[in-house]
């Protein structure tokens, strides 16, 4: 199929659909460069502020909508937008530029809002890109209110399930979308973080974004077939690819059907093996979802959206809340809180990190921590205090040195005592422990287990340092194989090392929630795995179906194996009378970074 048909694009909302293309082209209006005589001035920074409040009317009423329709996370999409449309400082520049040159409101507006896009968009950071598309929601409906344009109600007019194909989506449009009229969504920006895509995957419609040319390559009409998963668009498919996504549309509505059966059953395989299946949490927006899904604690909370695209440090209250806040949606289950793991394109504004050559192999996370102890202690004694009364535990990520592990026992110490003396209740004591990422962690493991209380292994980074593969690198996206010879005798390392010192081993790469890798990892006797929340269910029903006697005889056969494509032929080979491999058609992911 190698022929100009087929789009790539980022799979975000899982699940295949076809149907004919509805081109939306939901394009900031034009606004023609308009000067106002000066005593008109204060007419159009009243015009402003009155559109201002439309605008801020009108995403409020959508957020009351979306709490009925996706869930009072999802809504919480809606009130970014609207401290966006509200921002005191923003409003103030506008003004200003209305003020000093005379200009219009829309045109004023135009000017401010192009000067943040080409801020934001040329700079590194995925959540500041990812916050262009709630820029430009605002922006247009700011500027359809100033020009009196009414804004189309698309989907009203929608007859017969559609594909809709777009520049950009943004969540107030998304949301207004439902199953019975769209089939799927295809946008040429956004990411998997994008607020369009997370309402996407809430709302159970497949969708593909960041398919860049889509909009040149898909007329208005054309029959269109998209994979939510892999993120591959085809369009114009011949009679027998319409055949095949028929019948794979109907396999997935199989899957999803067991799936759902699978979620509140116990994670416990045929022979009777208990497997503990934790969620990996790194948005406030997936707290739900793993909830929903039963996960059993967080194994893995990721804290850096805490930093990334805000100015200002978050203050230890803030965190509190944050770290209690997760630990109420999982009443007497453990929280494992990773420290701030910053580092390659991840640094928060409020930062100044010095440019590197290899940011990777650079300054990144427990590293930054213990260099910048003022931010460090505000993020320790916020997890001392969250864990004061809850199974709170803290992870340090990127560990290579056993003194990165003492070093923040002491200041813990210091902290706790601080506090306690400050008459504020901390944890009497706080697990910590450490992420198993590089071979330089895995190869001192028996020395970490000493000053740990339980290792995590962090398979998308451990495969990038080991194999010498860019994670993010989608060249090389074929020789990111965890199945690996040298992983798999690296996993065996690290629960010997945790087992002879009797601490838990967990995984929390992604490693842990694909169909295969899942099945090697319980059969080299991995009891606890920490998923995204969408491959809960998944791997509940992998567990549920393979008897972990079968999974052990194939880890044992897939430790002598040479190469990763073997071991995957031998996991494939021991799972196949155990669950219908068609089902998981597309559905594998390949237990990389993204
Ligand atoms: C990992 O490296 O596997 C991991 C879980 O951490 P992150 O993906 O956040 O680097
Ligand atoms: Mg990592």
């Amino acid at each position: 199929m190698g022929d100009n048909r087929l789009v790539r694009g980022i799979g975000v909302s899982p699940g295949v659909a076809f149907g004919p293309a509805l081109v939306v082209r939901f394009d900031v209006p034009d606004v023609p460069n308009r000067a106002v005589p000066v005593e008109e001035v204060e007419h159009e920074v009243a015009r402003l502020r009155e559109a201002v409040n439309a605008v801020v009317a009108a995403l409020e009423d959508l957020r009351d909508r979306v709490r009925v329709r996706a869930g009072a996370e999802e809504s919480r999409i809606f009130d970014a937008q609207i401290m966006m449309a509200q921002d005191a400082v923003l409003l103030a520049e506008i003004e200003r530029l209305i003020r000093d040159n005379h200009l219009s409101a829309e045109t004023a507006y135009e000017f401010k809002s192009l000067e943040i896009r080409n801020l934001w968009g040329s700079s590194g950071n995925a959540i500041l890109r990812d916050r262009l598309a709630d820029l430009s929601a605002i922006q247009t409906r700011m500027l359809h209110h100033l020009l009196g344009k009414e804004e189309e109600d698309l989907w009203s007019s929608i007859g017969e399930p559609v594909i809709v194909v777009a520049h950009e989506l943004s969540p107030g449009l998304t949301v207004q979308l439902d199953r019975e009229h769209v089939a799927g969504l295809v946008s040429e920006e956004g990411t998997k973080t994008s607020h369009a895509a997370i309402l996407a995957h809430s709302l159970g419609i497949p969708a593909v974004m960041g398919a860049t040319g889509a909009l040149k390559r898909i007329n208005p009409g054309a029959l269109v077939m998209i994979d939510g998963q892999s993120g591959t668009v085809l369009v114009d498919p011949t009679m027998a690819e319409q055949e095949r996504i028929r019948a794979q549309i109907s396999r997935r509505q199989r899957l999803e059907f067991e799936l759902e059966a699978a979620i509140e059953q116990p994670g416990i395989t045929p022979d009777g093996r208990s497997i503990m299946l934790m969620g990996n949490v790194d948005l406030p927006e997936e707290i739900e979802s793993a909830a929903r899904h039963r996960a059993q604690g967080v194994g893995l909370l990721r804290t850096e959206f805490l930093l990334v695209g805000r100015a200002v440090l978050p203050t230890e209250q803030e965190q509190t809340d944050y770290f209690l806040r997760v630990a109420s949606a999982f009443p007497g289950q453990p929280i494992i809180i990773r420290s701030f793991d910053l580092g390659g394109d991840k640094f928060p504004a409020a930062f100044r990190a010095p440019p590197e050559a290899n940011p990777f192999l650079g300054w990144r996370s427990i590293r930054v921590c213990l260099d910048q102890p003022e931010m460090f202690r505000v993020q320790l004694r916020a997890v001392l205090r969250a864990a004061a009364d809850r199974p709170i535990q803290l992870m340090l990520p990127l560990v290579t040195r056993i003194d990165e592990v003492t070093a923040t026992r002491e200041i813990l110490a210091e902290e706790a005592e601080a506090l306690t003396k400050a008459g504020v209740r901390v944890a009497r004591e706080l697990p910590i422990g450490v992420m198993i990422e590089t071979p330089a962690a895995v190869l001192v493991a028996d020395h970490l287990a000493q000053v740990s209380s339980f290792f995590s292994i962090g398979s998308n980074d451990l495969v990038q340092y080991t194999l010498a593969v860019d994670r993010g690198n989608a060249r090389l996206a074929h020789r990111f194989t965890p199945h690996h010879p040298a992983i798999l005798r690296q996993l065996t390392t690290v629960l010997a090392a945790g087992n002879r010192a009797e601490i838990p081993v967990s995984v929390c790469g992604e490693m842990a929630s694909d169909p295969l890798s899942c099945v090697l990892l319980i059969g080299m006797g991995y009891t606890r795995l920490s998923v995204a929340p969408p491959a809960l269910a998944l791997v509940k029903w992998i567990v549920r179906a393979v008897p972990y006697q079968v999974a052990r005889q194939a880890a044992q056969t897939a430790m002598n194996m040479t190469s990763a494509e073997e071991v995957t032929a031998c996991l494939h080979e021991a799972v196949r009378d155990h669950i219908d491999l068609r089902l998981l058609d597309g559905v594998a992911a390949k237990g990389s970074s993204d």
